[in-house]
């Protein structure tokens, strides 16, 4: 199954995004504002990827409890929106662990939620520890493509508006802490993003996303009806990752791989505080049947430097990056199998194939 991304999210039909400014800003000849292709061909993919996705329908958990004489903080189930939600969220989980806090702290998982939750505490001045099972590149965050957009982690109709709220508080938060890491260094870059689509993106926090509207067929060179601009981030995430683990490390964070098979393996811990940053894996050790992998497949294909813009749409999506170029992808809700799908890989390859040869124009 094609990966619909603003459906899923919102309800609403599947999106094509187009584009417009990029680098040198391209001249509109004849009713056509020109891009440069991205040349999709089976002989330009250099990888395929799959991941899990840890889904919950009510939405990701931040919540605290009594473990023994531990205090334990929930910090998971962020579905297909883990990086761009992970600053504020794991914002909300410090604010409820670290307060009359006193020692160190242990944090379980090694993805971008457990890193970026183990930055804050020692930004809050308290030494950590992260206990993972798997570190980077082998995590879920490494396969994700990185697109700064909440998508893909809640089902409308069973969320509550407490929800809600703590969504758009964490999403406001990351939406300014990943602008301050822009750069080279964390791989982190803005981009026009080009969706098919009727209607701008509902804006549900201040600021975001600028630029937001609708463009004549004369601004793009996608052949589709209705095409939208909106401008954001996007994070190469095994660059991102990679930094990360050394910002902990110069904070004097320390890295133990290890697998928790029981609660009373976490009750054994030193650490008095102890957050569980562990994704999919919170499934099986806290119980929490809701949980639900979502597995998502890309292809990659040689990068093109060339290629500085987004578009998503009833192809797919097609994210470009230092380390490849993303084509995508799948949503494939309770799979468990996180292994590429050669069938489903020649129709996401082919699909975009058959949207980027179709281009009215080209720079
Ligand atoms: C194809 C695809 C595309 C995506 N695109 C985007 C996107 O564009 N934008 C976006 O915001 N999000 C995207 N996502 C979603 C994002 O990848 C996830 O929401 C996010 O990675 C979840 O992060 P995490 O840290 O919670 O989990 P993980 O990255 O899975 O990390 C979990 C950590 O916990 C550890 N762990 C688990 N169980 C145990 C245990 N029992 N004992 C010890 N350690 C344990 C693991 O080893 C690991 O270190 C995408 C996902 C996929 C699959």
């Amino acid at each position: 199954m094609l990966l619909d991304r603003r459906s899923f999210a919102a309800g609403a039909t599947a999106l094509l995004t187009g584009c417009a400014a990029v680098n040198a800003r391209p001249r509109s000849i004849a009713g056509c504002t020109p891009l440069p292709r991205v040349l999709v061909d089976e002989s330009r993919v250099i990888r395929t990827v799959a991941g899990l996705r840890p889904y919950r329908r009510s939405g990701f958990v931040v919540r605290a409890e009594a473990l023994g004489t531990k205090r334990l903080v929930h910090n998971y189930g962020h579905g297909g929106a883990g990086i761009t939600l992970s600053w504020g969220s794991s914002r909300l989980a410090t604010e409820l662990g670290l307060q009359g806090h006193a020692g160190p702290v242990a944090v379980l998982g090694s993805g971008v939620m457990g890193l970026s939750t183990a930055r804050l505490v020692q930004e809050a001045g308290f030494p950590v520890t992260i206990y993972a099972a798997a570190l980077p590149p082998d995590t879920t965050s490494n396969i994700a493509g990185g697109q700064f957009h909440p998508f893909g982690f809640y089902r409308e109709a069973s969320a509550t508006s407490e929800f809600k709220a703590q969504y758009l508080r964490a999403l406001d938060f990351s939406w300014r802490r990943f602008q301050i890491m822009v750069g080279d260094d964390y791989g982190i870059r803005w981009l026009p993003t080009f969706v098919e689509t009727g209607s701008p993106d509902a804006r549900e926090i201040a600021n975001f996303p600028p630029i937001n509207r609708m463009l004549s067929e004369a601004e793009h060179p996608f052949p589709l009806e209705s095409v939208l601009r909106y401008d954001t981030m996007y994070v190469e995430t095994g660059r991102y990752l990679r930094q990360m683990i050394r910002d902990v490390q110069v904070a004097g964070g320390k890295i133990e791989v290890r697998r928790f098979a029981t609660l009373a393996d976490i009750a054994a811990l030193p650490e008095a505080l102890v957050f569980n940053c562990t994704g999919l894996g919170a499934r099986d050790l806290f119980g929490d049947g809701e949980l639900q992998p979502i597995r998502g497949q890309l292809a990659v294909l040689e990068p093109q430097p060339e290629v500085r813009y987004a578009a998503l749409g009833a192809f797919g999506y097609m994210f470009p990056r230092a380390d490849g170029i993303l084509l995508g992808g799948t949503f494939e809700r309770d799979v468990w199998d996180a292994t590429p799908q050669p069938a489903d890989i020649a129709r996401i390859v082919a699909s975009h194939k058959q949207f980027f040869d179709r281009f009215r124009c080209t720079a």
